[in-house]
């Protein structure tokens, strides 16, 4: 093995902002006609009631059509949550992934999620896992049931490339075991913290990196408005949106309100990231890092 140390501290979201605009100006209306939403099928419960009255009584009809009773024990019913349909589809031209770091939390996340719901658009989220607890977990199944991709961040949200092989599996475990109980599937992308990586980040973590283009919404003196511009004048075809939904950002909730309708009216379609590498029709591989589901080196 080559021991070569590859040690990004720098915050390189800018680096996949140097595509600048791209004179191509296709606006295709592709029609893809969404799925119908299916219905869970009821559990029917042939078991007859005890104690149901007779309905043979009047009239002489012979049909007895019985009306299956309730069970009485039932789970508790969680508000109903439409899923938002989003399968990706390989004849679209412009697809995007958005995605949202550093929930989840009881009030950021769940923003987002009403401006996702009221476009109809998915999203994935990349969690913290010290922000994870009962009441934020709510805001987790939620995004789940939408559709949405819930995908791993660390524990902690140190710089991993400092960290010991030790240190940096449990950082990602912690993560992907939450979820697994919360969601019931595994988390499938890593985007690190600060995007800052090394060799033995690369050897211990066994799923894709994703990093993505940026807006530099971390900062609260980049108002809404510079948000959506900065996304609108650099993105592209196969794009990874990096957003924050951390607690209190809504700048960018406000931002993706308004950024959404300009990325649809522009043509792109919107899915998860595991949808995008779909509509793409690419694997994506372990030990890359990607801002763009169709790059081909490591970092774009
Ligand atoms: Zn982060």
């Amino acid at each position: 093995m080559i021991k070569k140390i590859i040690r990004f501290s720098a915050i390189l979201l800018t680096a996949g902002m140097l595509g600048g605009c791209s004179g191509n100006n296709t606006v295709s209306s592709p029609e893809s006609t969404p799925a119908p939403v299916s219905s869970p099928a009821p559990e029917s419960t042939d078991t007859p009631s005890t104690d149901s009255a007779s309905e043979n009584s009047t009239d002489g009809t012979d049909s007895t059509v019985s009306e299956p009773e309730q069970p009485e024990v039932s789970e508790p019913s969680e508000p109903a949550v439409t899923p938002i349909n989003a399968e990706p589809d390989y004849d679209w031209d412009k697809v995007i992934a958005l995605t949202f770091d550093d929930g989840p939390n009881t009030e950021t996340t769940n923003e987002v999620l009403d401006v996702l719901e009221k476009h109809q658009v998915v999203a994935s989220f990349f969690l913290i896992g010290n922000n994870i607890d009962d009441e934020s977990a709510k805001s987790v199944k939620r995004a789940y049931d939408l559709g949405c991709e819930i995908n791993n961040h660390s524990k902690s949200h140190g710089y991993m490339d400092k960290m010991t092989a030790e240190e940096i599996k449990a950082e990602y475990d912690y993560v992907d075991e939450k979820v697994l109980e919360i969601t019931g599937e595994h988390t499938g992308f890593f985007r690190p913290p600060y995007i800052a990586v090394g060799d033995e980040m690369w050897e211990n973590i066994d799923v894709p990196f994703i990093s993505g283009l940026g807006c530099n919404d971390w900062d609260d003196k980049v108002t809404a408005e510079m948000r959506v511009m900065a996304i609108k004048r650099n993105v592209k075809d196969g794009d990874i949106i990096l957003m924050h939904d951390a607690q209190g950002n809504h700048m960018t909730v406000e931002a993706i309100d308004e950024l959404i309708p300009i990325l649809k009216e522009e043509g792109y379609k919107f899915t998860t990231v595991s949808g995008l590498f779909e509509a793409k029709g690419i694997t994506p591989v372990t030990k890359m890092i990607y801002s763009n589901a169709t790059q081909q080196g490591m970092w774009g």
